[in-house]
């Protein structure tokens, strides 16, 4: 089971070159609005079409610019859940779903029941979609694409039309399905909290362009670019200059920093989570260091706080020469009520774990 997708598309102002290959299991296209996720999913389903490329799914050849073959999308076994669901609003439940169903009426109904059944319908068998919630129009979507028995599911954003408090409980019901599924799935979103959630592996796209492709436990632990750094919640990224084999400096911060990883010559980045940043206060005047303190340490002046329900970000300048930016630092609100004297200029001192620093390619 597989699908590869070499895609070159341009447009006015926007120009599309993916390259993908999906892995066992859901695979992951995470991208923020605009880098073209959508694009790349319709080019596969036949809706629109590559300027050059190739699509191969499951040995057969959906698309090939040189060979000229082009599939009309009926004929691509490709189910795709679009971004709104994209139910017909004429029919009733019980319809969409059949209108994914290839074969004999007694087929067709039998197909319809257990889909019903799966995906928790019964009793709204005679809805129209405009009769239903979003997290049921999402069920009706998703029944008519698996009774279509699909060789690749698509997922487009699934779950952004869905309020929080019933994202959750839909996202688990997904995944059984997904897991059960098995042919590849694919699932879009600009969400690194869904990346985590559903999928074994991941691509990064980035204005078009795909980078990053490998494991996403993988992808969050060891980012590899910026836009994966940012796209996986890194706040503090800064430009980067290699001053030995594992030191680096940080422009935008102005400071040196161990790194446990030897520092190639393609880093140009280095990045470092708000939650790997260990904060305490300073009591000693500026300019003397205190002694025995931990690698990597450097002092800040603090700026402000935002809280969140369990955590606090605080804002800090770096004292060095001229930083030209702050810092995000997170820790829990119970760690900040232990830090008194905190107040606006108040010294902090900063430390981060050489192992923490992410190094990154542009
Ligand atoms: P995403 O799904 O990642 O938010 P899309 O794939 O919808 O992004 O769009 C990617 C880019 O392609 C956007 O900049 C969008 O404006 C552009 N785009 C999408 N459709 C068309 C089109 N038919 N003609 C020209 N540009 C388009
Ligand atoms: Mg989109």
């Amino acid at each position: 089971m597989s699908l590869q997708a070499e895609i070159k598309k341009q447009f006015s102002g926007f120009c599309l070159e993916v390259s993908l290959q999906t892995e066992q299991g859901i695979m992951g296209i995470l991208g923020a609005s605009g880098s073209g996720k959508s694009m790349t999913l319709k080019c596969i389903a036949g809706i629109e079409t590559p300027d050059t490329g190739r699509i191969i799914l499951n040995g057969r050849t959906l698309f090939d610019s040189q060979k000229r073959i082009n599939l009309p999308p009926q004929k691509r076994r490709v189910g795709y859940l679009f971004q709104n669901y994209a139910l017909f609003p004429n029919m009733t439940v019980t319809a969409n779903i059949a209108a994914g169903i290839k074969g004999s009426r007694t087929e067709k109904k039998a197909a319809v029941e257990k889909m019903t059944e799966l995906f928790r319908l019964k009793g709204l068998e005679r809805r129209y979609p405009s009769q239903l919630s979003g997290g049921q129009m999402q069920r009706v979507a998703l029944a008519r694409i698996l009774a279509s028995r699909p060789d690749v599911i698509m997922l487009d954003e699934p779950f952004s039309a869905l309020d929080d408090y019933l994202k959750e409980e839909l996202q688990l019901e997904v995944k059984k399905v997904l897991d059960a599924y098995r042919g590849d799935v694919l699932f879009v979103t600009h969400s690194r909290d869904e990346i985590y959630r559903f999928c074994g592996s991941c691509v990064i796209l980035n204005q078009g362009r795909a980078e990053c492709f490998g494991s996403a436990r993988e992808m969050f632990q060891h980012p590899r670019s910026v836009t994966a750094a940012r796209l996986t919640g890194c706040k503090n990224i800064s430009p980067a200059k290699k001053l030995g084999p594992r030191r680096i400096e940080a422009l935008d911060w102005k400071i040196a920093l161990n790194t446990a990883e030897e520092v190639g010559d393609e880093v140009e980045f280095v990045g470092i989570h708000a939650r790997h940043l260990s904060i305490s206060a300073y009591a000693q005047p500026e300019g003397v260091p205190r002694e025995n303190g931990p690698e990597n340490q450097f002092l800040c002046r603090y700026q402000g706080a935002l809280s969140r329900p369990f955590e606090t970000d605080i804002l800090l300048e770096p004292v060095s020469g001229s930083a030209q930016k702050p810092l995000w630092c997170s820790i829990a609100p119970d760690h900040l009520k232990r830090l008194p004297g905190l107040t606006q200029g108040a010294l902090a001192a900063l430390s981060i774990r050489p192992g923490d620093i992410l190094l990154l390619k542009a």
